[in-house]
């Protein structure tokens, strides 16, 4: 798959401490698995030109009081709260001041978030996605690109899973039904 990097944004999702660091609170094995394979993904990104997007998933720790029904916390115990050794990327992922970090608050890195509008003002529409997990954060951020007309990308030897047949799922459905499904190998940039 060749891809314009003018066009093309890599997306890093939710590659966290509080994820990926054995000492995180929601650390998975799949999750930490996938990081050297992202910063290599990353390195021949960046040497192409194509802008990085680091999603950082961020909970103020009141941000489900009173919610009627959707509550994080509730369902995984608290997690990267905001301002947290948890809520930081991995060490091993750098950021660099050119990279764009989302702050997000749910499982969806466009909703409630700029994300869509710092893409468009760039006319960036082929959205390669990387990061974790699979069938929660990946699965609905790179869906709700695909309902805004974006080209969701899904690298699936660069996405981590709690079990592995959430990978597998999240991959299969993510290709049927709005994204493309390729290994890091298939992709060029160029
Ligand atoms: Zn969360």
């Amino acid at each position: 798959m060749q891809l314009d990097p003018d066009r093309t944004a890599l997306v890093v999702v939710d590659m966290q401490n509080g994820f990926c660091h054995p000492d995180g609170s929601l650390y998975a094995p799949g999750s930490e698995a996938v990081v050297e394979p992202i910063a290599d993904l990353l390195e021949r990104s960046r040497e192409a030109g194509v802008r990085v997007v680091f999603t950082r998933d961020v909970h103020p720790p009141e941000q489900f009081d009173g919610n009627r029904h959707y509550d994080e916390f509730d369902r995984w115990g608290e997690h990267v709260l905001e301002g947290s050794w948890e809520a930081e990327v991995v060490d091993e992922l750098v950021v660099e001041s050119d990279d764009h970090v989302v702050e997000k608050h749910t499982y969806d890195a466009f909703y409630n978030t700029e994300l869509e509008g710092w893409l468009d003002a760039r006319g960036l529409d082929q959205l390669v996605f990387t990061g974790t997990l699979a069938n929660v954060c990946v699965l609905h951020t790179a869906g709700s690109a695909g309902l805004r007309d974006f080209r969701p990308i899904v690298v699936e030897d660069c996405v981590g899973a709690i079990e592995p047949d959430h990978h597998e799922y999240a991959v299969e459905h993510a290709d049927w039904l709005f994204a493309e499904a390729v290994t890091a190998d298939e992709l060029a940039f160029g």
